[in-house]
């Protein structure tokens, strides 16, 4: 289980993680495939939060297995040759300390999906394990403009990103959701320039990889983040490092889920 820390290609700075057994408070349907849920709960109180697009990861154990309280992160490990909980790792989309609560934003992909039928289901009271969050990136103090891109599951993190970018950082923004109803209103106080795409039929990624791939980049040092599906990122990767030449480190890009395949493989 890893530490968190923030990324900025400058520096890291170390925090541990933790174990957090939450219940959910609220549920908000914010856009018609988008679940809006915040978790409340004692152990969120010395959450630290490290912005961006920290995650953490969600906790799914077999129904029926039962979980020795209280259940901290040493007990979910010696727990381990028993039962091994299914993990998915999803962005802190605000933290609200005062109130001791965090909001993650769902994307509702399929009822029958593990954490997407879970968070579909999800009503005030149900209980939620969850270990982090994870570090948080940053476009970094010497970076003379940023590209975010992404798809519905990036919005969290690519909302996340921009309210938090200094004034006027030229940034261009390209997000791919299925359709106009899927928008969210961003802000930001940086100078960005924001594209919707709306993939209707088209195969997830595809006009994102099109749009993306034409982007003029401006002169200067920049930085690239993107999250999309794993194929998508795998192309993006090729297009900015071997075809534009950008150096590896100035750009974050991270596959947040596979066609055809369940994330268990990440764990
Ligand atoms: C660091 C990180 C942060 C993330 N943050 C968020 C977030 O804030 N919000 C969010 O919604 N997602 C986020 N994701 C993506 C999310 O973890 C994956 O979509 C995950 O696969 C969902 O788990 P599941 O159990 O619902 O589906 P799985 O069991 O993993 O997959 C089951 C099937 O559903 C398909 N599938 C998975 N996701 C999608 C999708 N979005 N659209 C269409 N088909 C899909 C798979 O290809 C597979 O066929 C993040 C991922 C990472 C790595």
């Amino acid at each position: 289980m890893s530490g968190a820390a923030v990324r900025d290609g400058q520096s890291e700075h170390r925090r541990s993680g933790k174990l957090r057994v939450t219940r959910v408070r609220r549920v908000e349907r914010i856009t018609p495939r988008m679940a809006r849920i915040t978790f409340a709960g004692d152990e969120l109180a010395g959450l630290h939060s490290n912005g961006g697009d920290q995650h953490v990861a969600l906790y799914f154990y077999e129904p029926g297995v039962e979980l020795p309280r209280p259940f901290t992160t040493e007990a979910a490990r010696a727990l381990l040759p028993v039962a091994k909980p299914r993990l998915r790792r999803y962005t802190i989309r605000h933290h609200r300390p005062e109130a001791g609560e965090v909001d993650m934003d769902f994307v509702l992909h399929g009822a029958d999906q593990l954490a997407s039928g879970w968070a579909e289901r999800a009503t005030p009271g149900d209980e939620a394990i969850w270990f982090g969050p994870g570090s948080g990136w940053t476009p970094g103090p010497d970076a003379e403009w940023a590209v975010l891109l992404g798809d519905e599951t990036a919005l969290p993190a690519i909302a996340a990103t921009l309210e938090q970018l200094p004034p006027g950082l030229p940034v261009s923004v390209v997000v791919e959701v299925p359709d106009r109803a899927e928008e969210q209103p961003l802000t930001t106080r940086a100078d960005a320039r924001i594209s919707w795409l709306h993939r209707g039929s088209r195969p997830a990624g595809q006009l994102l990889h099109e749009r993306a791939t034409a982007l003029p980049l401006p002169p200067g040092r920049g930085r690239i983040w993107g999250a999309a599906e794993r194929g998508v990122i795998r192309e993006l990767r090729r297009h900015f490092v071997e075809g534009q030449g950008l150096a590896r480190s100035d750009t974050h890009l991270t596959p947040y889920w596979t066609r055809g395949e369940t994330q268990d493989s990440e764990v």
